[in-house]
């Protein structure tokens, strides 16, 4: 479909936005050109971001000196001398088993980590899943063209192609997915080596021993986290007074104990004035936000993790027309059309927040418009999860937009150590916290600080989706011993009591 042949799609970006929206507008009937210039599907998600942080460790990195446990506790480890999890489950695995399986009766005499082969099965993993979008572009036909493409006119794209050629590929509708990119800070080189950005702190070749992260959102915890739980000593620098901002206010504040507790520390209203690689490390001159005394803070590596910025380089946007806001994001109408007729634009590109779920969300309603149906995305009730230990997930309203919406409303709480399951697997650490409307008892918001809180989410999420109660939730039959009784009784405790506390 590239070359001459028109298109009635034509993608440019084949991240999670870009690739869902080629295969939902192939699997409509629409003859589809996914273009990306990377080389592999799945862009900044599944090549640096989402998959590589966390899927690692479920498979690989951390080796167990299996003979003496399985001598303790008598498992065979699907006949391997050696057994391994994938990096911020690994670097888990390993806190686990330093720091808690003693008292759960399970001994080793050596547990170590093998940092190259934790790198090399998250590669594997990542390539494993490249790959099979391919295979689910082949499946549903979408054409992929791998290059760099740039708008000639609002119906063709030129393509720089990978193995050096130029196409032209024409569509009568194009959508631009090109996702987002790492935001320096002025006077801050990322050299990927001593000062790097999320994509380098997923490849560090050996275990820093001082770590100072510049930026407390979830990427920069994230991160952080993988990397005390292996040994390094991890300190946050954060200009604003609170570690991710979009949090609500009383989980964050528990949450950033949890992270002390591990024994990460924080460096709030502080600002990096610069920073000194001339040495084997880097020195980094900080200052009080609001202005003072600067101090040096010495570190290994620095990983820069103050957001990501739109990514529309070298795109020609201005060839034609398209509009951007200040910050670069394309602006878009609530059929994800930019002011220039036929021209779409999804995903971390548009406002909004920069999700991989939410560009998904984008992608498909976004080719339901464009084949005459109705796409629809809530805003509003898109999760969100740090995957750290434990998670926090949270939908919805939290606290402090409920009070200066001026709506009355209810709080129901219920905490993990009043709850079975957590208690028999002796990881309590967190609670259930319920926002609910107090006239009709409508679910606001729901935030949930819990080992797999990722998971125990989605069913606040289809709550919120149906405009349920939190009577709904309280009088729905929960499964027992299972986490998610504690959502169960935070529901109950909104509009009367729970029964475990
Ligand atoms: P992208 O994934 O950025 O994809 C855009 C693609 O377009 C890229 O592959 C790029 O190469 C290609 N491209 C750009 N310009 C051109 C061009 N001119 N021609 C051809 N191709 C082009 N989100 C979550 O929901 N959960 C998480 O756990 C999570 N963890 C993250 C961890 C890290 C370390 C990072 C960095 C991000 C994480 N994110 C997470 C955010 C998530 O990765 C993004 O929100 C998501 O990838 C956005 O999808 P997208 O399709 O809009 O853009």
């Amino acid at each position: 479909a590239s070359g001459s042949d028109e298109n009635d799609v034509v993608v440019i970006g084949g991240g999670p936005g870009g690739y869902v929206a080629a295969i939902k507008a192939a699997q409509l009937g629409l003859k589809t050109t996914c273009i990306e210039k990377r080389g592999t599907l799945g862009g900044t998600c599944l090549n640096v971001g989402c998959i590589p942080s966390k899927v690692r460790l479920s498979i690989s990195p951390v080796r167990f000196r299996v003979p003496d446990m399985r001598a303790c506790v008598g498992i065979d480890c699907y006949g391997s001398d050696e057994f391994a999890f994938a990096l911020l489950h690994s670097s888990h695995m390993y806190h686990e088993a330093t720091h808690s399986f003693a008292s759960h009766g399970v001994k080793f005499s050596s547990v170590e980590v093998d940092l190259p082969a934790m790198m090399a099965q998250k590669d594997k993993a990542v390539g494993n899943l490249t790959k099979g979008i391919e295979g689910l572009f082949k499946k549903n036909k979408v054409t992929y063209v791998k290059g760099y493409g740039k708008f000639v006119s609002p119906t063709e794209v030129s393509v720089d192609t990978i193995e050096g050629g130029n196409t032209v590929v024409k569509g009568k509708n194009i959508i631009v997915a090109t996702g987002s990119d790492v935001k320096s800070l002025p006077g801050i080189v990322i050299d990927e080596k001593k000062v790097v950005s999320s994509t380098g702190a997923l490849a560090l070749s050996e275990i820093p021993k001082k770590l100072v992260v510049i930026g407390a959102g979830y990427i920069g915890l994230e991160m952080g986290s993988v990397w005390a739980r292996l040994g390094s000593q991890v300190t946050v620098v954060e200009f604003a007074p609170d570690i991710v901002p979009t949090m609500d206010g009383e989980i964050r504040k528990q949450f950033q104990r949890t992270l002390e507790k591990q024994k990460m520390k924080f460096m709030l209203k502080t600002k990096v004035v610069s920073l000194d690689t001339s040495g084997d490390g880097v020195k980094l001159i900080l200052e009080p936000a609001a202005g003072g005394n600067q101090t040096i803070l010495e570190a290994d590596v620095v990983l820069v993790s103050a957001g990501r910025i739109p990514f529309t380089a070298g795109l020609g946007l201005d060839k034609i027309g398209v509009e951007t806001d200040k910050a670069g994001r394309i602006l878009v109408n609530e059929r994800f059309v930019t002011n220039v007729p036929g021209v779409h634009a999804i995903g971390d590109v548009i406002p909004g927040p920069m999700l991989a779920h939410k560009a998904e969300e984008d992608g498909v309603a976004c080719v339901e418009f464009i084949a005459g149906k109705e796409g629809h995305v809530d805003y509003d009730k898109v999760p969100g999860v740090v995957y750290t230990h434990p998670e926090v997930a949270s939908v919805g309203k939290t606290e402090e937009q409920v009070k200066a919406l001026g709506v009355d409303y209810r709080v129901g709480k219920f905490p993990f150590l009043a709850n079975s399951r957590a208690k028999a697997i002796d990881d309590a650490e967190g609670l259930v916290k319920i926002l609910a409307e107090k006239e009709t008892d409508k679910i606001l918001g729901v935030h949930i600080m819990a080992p797999n809180a990722g998971e125990l989410i989605h069913e606040a999420v289809l709550a919120l989706s149906y405009d349920a109660s939190s009577e709904d939730i309280a009088r729905t039959c929960h499964a027992h011993p299972t986490m998610s009784e504690a959502l169960k009784e935070a529901a109950m405790a909104t509009y009367d009591k729970p029964i475990h506390i």
